[in-house]
C-alpha cells in the first residue's frame, strides 16, 4: 500500500485537536456532595447539569483525564432511532412496547439538540439528515418496509427511501443498493459538544474532575460513601455513568454491558470540489447492517471521516490501512489521499441489543447505548437527574427493564471476536441476497 500517513499523522481523536484534554487534574474532591456521578462523559455531565440546576451539590469524577471516554471519540451522529430496526423490535416486543421505545429515541434528539441550542454549545451542530445506505437490495427492501411499519404505527419519522438511481445525490460509491433518507438528524463535533458540557456544568457550580477513580461505593445510612485515592466522599446518590469502561468496582452493571472498539480516521484537507463530489449532500452516511462502515464530513466540511466497528485489538496504523482500504472501495475517488488521524474508543453494548437505566441496590445507572448514546445518553442523563430528585416525569420506557447478562460473564468480552465473526457472516450473505 502507498504511502497513507499525512506528515504528523496522529493516533488521537481529531475531535482532540479543536477540543484538547487536560493532562493532569490537581482538583481533590468535597468530602460530600448530594450526589456523585461517576463518569464525564456525556451522560454523567447531562445529567449534572440538570441536577446542579435543581439545587443539588454534584461531583462529577472520572478515573482518567475528563472526557477520557467515547463521549470525544465518537462519530458526532445525532440520531433518532435505536441500534435495532424497528421492525425487529416488533417482532421482538409487540408493537406497543416498540413504539414507545422508539418514540424515546425521537425524544432523545429533541432533548440534545435543544439543549446545543439553549445552551448555545458551539459544537457546529447541523440538522444534515442522514442516509442510510443499503448495502444489498434485500436490505433496501428491508428498510423501506421498516419505513412503512413505523408510519403505519404513527412513529413520529419523517424519511424516505432513495434508490439505487438517486444515490449518487448522497455518496460517489457504486456499493449501495440506495437507502434511507432520515430527515431530522445531525451531526455536530463530539469533542466541542463535551467540552460545551463540561463548562456548563462547572458554570452551575458542580466540581468536575479528573484522575480521581471511584474504587468502591458502600452503603452508610440511607446514603452511600464514594472511594477514590484522593479522597472519601459522602453522598445521597450516586450515579454510574461509565458505559464500555465500567470498572470492576459495579460487577452487577459490568457483567451487563459489552465493551466493544470502534475505530476512526481522518484525511486531510480536501478541496470543496473534492468533498462535493464524494458526499454531494454533506449528509452523514451509516450502512445498513450488522458491522456498519460510517462516512461523514468534518465540522467545517473540508475533510472526510470514516469508520467502523471491527473489533480486532490491532496496532492503531494497521487499523488505518483497513479503514483506508474499505473507505477507498466505498468512495475510489478517494484513493491517493492522505490521513491525519486514526483512533479508537469503546462502545458498550446489550445482550438484547437496548439502553438500560435503572437503580440496582440504591445506585442509578444508565449504560449500553449500543452507539446511540449521543442523544440517548445526554437524555436519559437528564431523567436520570429527574429520577435522583423524585419527579415522575422522569419516567422513560426504557426505565428498569429487565437488564439481561450471561452465565459466567464478568464484563471480559472473550467472545467479542467470535460474535464479530458471526455477524460479518451474516452480513455478507445479507449483501449476497
Ligand atoms: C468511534 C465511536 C463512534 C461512535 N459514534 C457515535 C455516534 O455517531 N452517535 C452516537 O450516538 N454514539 C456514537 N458512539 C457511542 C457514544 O460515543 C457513546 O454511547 C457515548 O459517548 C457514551 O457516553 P457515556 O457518558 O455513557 O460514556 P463515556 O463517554 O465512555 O464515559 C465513561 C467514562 O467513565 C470513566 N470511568 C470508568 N471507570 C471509572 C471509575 N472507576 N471512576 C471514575 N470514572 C470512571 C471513563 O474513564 C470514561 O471517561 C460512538 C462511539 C465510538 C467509540
Amino acid at each position: 500500500m502507498a504511502d497513507i500517513f499525512a506528515e504528523g499523522f496522529k493516533e488521537t481523536p481529531y475531535w482532540w485537536d479543536l477540543a484538547p484534554h487536560d493532562e493532569t487534574d490537581e482538583q481533590v474532591p468535597p468530602s460530600q456532595a448530594d450526589v456523585v456521578v461517576i463518569g464525564s462523559g456525556n451522560v454523567g455531565l447531562s445529567c449534572a447539569l440538570s441536577l446542579s440546576r435543581l439545587g443539588r451539590k454534584t461531583v462529577v469524577l472520572d478515573s482518567e483525564e475528563v472526557g477520557y471516554g467515547a463521549s470525544t471519540r465518537n462519530a458526532g451522529y445525532l440520531g433518532r432511532g435505536l441500534a435495532f430496526k424497528y421492525s425487529d423490535l416488533v417482532s421482538k416486543l409487540g408493537r406497543e412496547d416498540a413504539t414507545k421505545l422508539a418514540t424515546v429515541a425521537v425524544a432523545a434528539h429533541d432533548y440534545t439538540a435543544a439543549l446545543i441550542r439553549d445552551e448555545q454549545i458551539t459544537c457546529a451542530y447541523r440538522d444534515t439528515g442522514r442516509f442510510l445506505a443499503a448495502p444489498s437490495k434485500r436490505s433496501y427492501d428491508k428498510l423501506a418496509k421498516d419505513l412503512d411499519l413505523m408510519l403505519a404505527h404513527g412513529v413520529p419519522i419523517d424519511a424516505e427511501m432513495i434508490p439505487r438511481e438517486r444515490q449518487h445525490e448522497e455518496i460517489a460509491s457504486v456499493v449501495y443498493h440506495g437507502g434511507q433518507l432520515l430527515r431530522g438528524n445531525g451531526i455536530m463535533h463530539p469533542g466541542l459538544y463535551h467540552k460545551g458540557l463540561v463548562e456548563q456544568v462547572r458554570a452551575q457550580g458542580a466540581d468536575v474532575i479528573g484522575f480521581c477513580p471511584v474504587t468502591a461505593v458502600d452503603r452508610q445510612g440511607a446514603g452511600f460513601v464514594v472511594t477514590t485515592p484522593k479522597g472519601k466522599i459522602t453522598a445521597g446518590d450516586v450515579f454510574v455513568a461509565t458505559n464500555g469502561h465500567t470498572p470492576k468496582a459495579f460487577p452487577w452493571q459490568r457483567r451487563r454491558v459489552v465493551p466493544a472498539s470502534a475505530f476512526m480516521i481522518a484525511t486531510e484537507a480536501l478541496s470543496p470540489e473534492m468533498m462535493t463530489a464524494v458526499m454531494p449532500g454533506g449528509r452523514p452516511l451509516l450502512e445498513n447492517r450488522n458491522t456498519p462502515l460510517w462516512i461523514r464530513p468534518n465540522e467545517d466540511g473540508t475533510r472526510i471521516l470514516f469508520g467502523g466497528t471491527t473489533g480486532e485489538e490491532n496496532a492503531l496504523n494497521l487499523k488505518a490501512q483497513s479503514l483506508y482500504s474499505e473507505m477507498t472501495r466505498v468512495a475510489p475517488m478517494l484513493d491517493g489521499v492522505k490521513l491525519t488521524h486514526c483512533w479508537t474508543g469503546k462502545v458498550a453494548m446489550s445482550f438484547d441489543w437496548l439502553p438500560h437505566t435503572g437503580t440496582h441496590e440504591g445506585i442509578h445507572y444508565a449504560m449500553g447505548w449500543c452507539a446511540t448514546g449521543v442523544p440517548m445518553g445526554t437524555y436519559l442523563g437528564h431523567q436520570t437527574a429527574l429520577r435522583i430528585v423524585g419527579d415522575p416525569a422522569s419516567v422513560t420506557a426504557l426505565d428498569d427493564r429487565p437488564f439481561p447478562t450471561r452465565p459466567f460473564y464478568t464484563g471480559n468480552p472473550w467472545f467479542l471476536p467470535l460474535a464479530i465473526a458471526w455477524l460479518k457472516w451474516q452480513d455478507r450473505r445479507m449483501m449476497r441476497e
